[in-house]
């Protein structure tokens, strides 16, 4: 490497600015109200842009089984 092209610390330190994580981004859902990531489907009731997209109720069902599941394992 030529002395020319040396990235000084200034330089590193420059670039490296850009470089944090941003904080997620919530909406308030149109439906129930609830707070959601932006862009995402509503945890809470399964709506997105106040249309059905996921079946919350089938969902819920599943994670407890999975639960229960995962605690006799345990035992
Ligand atoms: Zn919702």
């Amino acid at each position: 490497m030529v002395v020319r092209m040396r990235s000084t610390r200034s330089h590193t330190r420059n670039r490296r600015s850009h470089h944090k994580l941003m904080e997620p981004r919530f909406s308030i859902c149109a439906k129930c109200g609830a707070k959601h990531i932006r862009h995402v489907a509503c945890l809470s009731c399964g709506t997105y842009r106040e249309r059905m997209v996921l079946d919350v109720a089938k969902k819920a069902i599943k994670k407890e089984r999975k639960a229960k599941k995962r605690e006799t394992e345990v035992k």
